[in-house]
């Protein structure tokens, strides 16, 4: 199928590994021009190194001023905007809310949640320029569900469905379709690290926690990031015009969170 998305101008924050590294890639593969950033100064160098045709900024997202430097730079690269990826979440603490420290609750809401209204805010005018604007936010199962122990990650995942659908509102009228992608267990390091950390917390093995990772997916499989990009692709191109105000479960029909 040809998404017709030779070309597209797309900004994707946390680029340098993960799902945005993947994302990233399939974009370029359909001949979009891509501008990544990420926090990691060294996961920067090797991306540039391995992606010698996509922008790299180093950039921490939940900082206002280092998001406008980003921008600067993108806009001036890519000559324009037409879709932007929020990608850029933390994993936040794993502990009871009450023994949670507070530092720990603010640096989760501000790279997870706010960095989304960073962004969000410095894209709307180029995007009203654009012939095919979009958003796509990333918010997560625990955007769906309470997920025990991880509460500023869940408030912070539900936050951006409602930030989600209300941009929906206020930008359709300029044309640009705003959709949240809530991914179930992706496979990856990421994973590894909350399998562990949960498995930590309940006094259980990796593998139990595992176990119970997957017992509440109707399909027991991990998501492969490709499929999360697949859809991200499928969004931008001009085949998703209509598709706005969504929040798209990728998830194995995950029922909760253990
Ligand atoms: P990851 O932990 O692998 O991190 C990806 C990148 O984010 C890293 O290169 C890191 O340096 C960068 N990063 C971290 N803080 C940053 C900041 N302040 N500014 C800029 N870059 C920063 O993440 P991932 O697993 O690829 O997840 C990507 C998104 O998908 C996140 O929003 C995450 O919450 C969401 N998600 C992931 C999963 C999963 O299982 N992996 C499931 C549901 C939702």
């Amino acid at each position: 199928m040809d998404l017709g998305l030779e070309g597209l101008r797309v900004l994707i924050t946390a680029g340098a590994s993960g799902i945005g590294l993947h994302t990233a890639r399939a974009f370029a593969a359909e001949g979009a021009r891509v501008h990544i950033c990420d926090i990691d100064e060294a996961a920067i160098s090797a991306f540039r190194a391995d992606n010698p045709d996509i922008g790299a900024s180093l950039c921490d997202v939940a900082d206002r001023d280092q998001v406008q430097a980003l921008f600067d730079t993108a806009l001036e690269s890519l000559g324009g905007l037409d879709c932007l990826i929020n990608n850029a979440g933390i994993s936040g603490a794993t502990a009871p809310v009450e023994q949670m420290d507070p530092a720990d609750w603010d640096r989760c809401i501000a790279v997870t949640l706010t960095s989304q209204f960073n962004c969000t805010r410095l894209a709307v005018e180029p995007l009203k320029a654009s012939a095919n604007p979009s958003i796509i936010n990333l918010s997560s199962a625990a955007g769906k569900f309470g997920f025990q122990f991880r509460s500023a990650y869940s408030a912070a995942k539900w936050g951006i469905v409602g930030f989600t659908k209300t941009i929906a509102r206020e930008l359709g009228p300029f044309g640009i379709r705003c959709n949240t992608i809530l991914p179930g267990l992706v496979e990856g390091d990421r994973l590894t690290r909350v399998i562990a950390a949960k498995a930590d917390a309940l006094g259980k093995t990796y593998s139990e926690a595992e176990t119970d990772f997957l017992a509440h997916a109707s399909i027991k499989e991990m998501i492969d990031p490709r499929q999360l990009a697949d859809m991200m692709l499928f969004l931008a191109s001009p085949r998703g015009r209509t598709i706005s105000g969504q929040a798209i479960s990728i998830d194995a029909d995950l029922q909760t969170l253990a």
